[in-house]
């Protein structure tokens, strides 16, 4: 099995016949992620929303359309994604709570809709097995950034989304509509068994970082 990333919130698992697409990027990404996916020659099954803010969202419908797979996404947020419309959460300090307001007032909410999506939607509301030959995938709800974010762990890799940032040294979100929650994720994500973590956005990491961060933020 493969792990690609094919331009930045949306990776590739897959092997030589199938594979899913991790987010959809944005609605901007379209023409270019329709071209790359096609360029690997596989059979799309799922397509794993780790949640359905604008950035993660804008090509799943088309994506959907082109390839004929079903779209996996946590419970909380399915009514979204069939909206086409998911309120950006604040920032988790001041500073990028300036950063959500200066964007709001700059584009007053206009950034939040993306293309609703029709038809085959699998919703998650706890940890489940994704049905697919030859490959290990696991769907493990996170909360935490948003009402429905969802972990996947592929082999030994886990999809956080936006639970984990993997920008520089600051991997603790930078937004999150239940930061109170975000320690329990992260344990999640420590029990998980993954050895490597791919943030929604910015670099892998390695599990013995992540763990090192998690004890510097929340203790043993
Ligand atoms: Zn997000
Ligand atoms: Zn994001």
């Amino acid at each position: 099995m493969r792990i690609k990333r094919l331009m930045g919130t949306i990776w590739a698992a897959y092997d030589d016949e199938k594979g899913v697409i991790i987010d959809g990027g944005k609605k901007m990404d379209e023409k270019r992620l329709l071209r790359k996916v096609n360029k690997l020659g596989v059979k799309i099954e799922y397509i794993l929303m780790t949640h359905t803010h604008y950035d993660h969202t804008g090509c799943v419908e088309a994506l959907r359309k082109a390839t004929g797979a079903k779209v996996v996404v946590g419970k909380g947020e399915a009514q979204y994604l069939r909206e086409g419309h998911t309120p950006v959460p604040k920032g988790t300090n001041a500073f990028f709570r300036m950063i959500g307001n200066a964007g709001h007032n700059k584009m007053p909410k206009a950034v939040e809709f993306y293309s609703p999506v029709t038809q085959d939607i699998i919703e998650i509301s706890e940890d489940t097995a994704i049905e697919i030959d030859g490959m290990d995938i696991k769907a493990v709800p996170l909360g935490a950034h948003s009402v429905g974010s969802v972990g996947y762990v592929i082999g030994d890799s886990l999809f956080a989304g936006d639970v984990v940032f993997g920008v520089m040294h600051l991997i603790y979100p930078w937004f999150a509509d239940f930061t109170d929650d975000i320690e329990a994720a992260w344990e999640k994500i420590l029990k998980s068994g993954a050895k490597f973590i791919y943030p929604g956005h910015g670099r892998r990491l390695d599990m013995e970082y992540f763990e090192k961060k998690y004890t510097e933020r929340f203790g043993q």
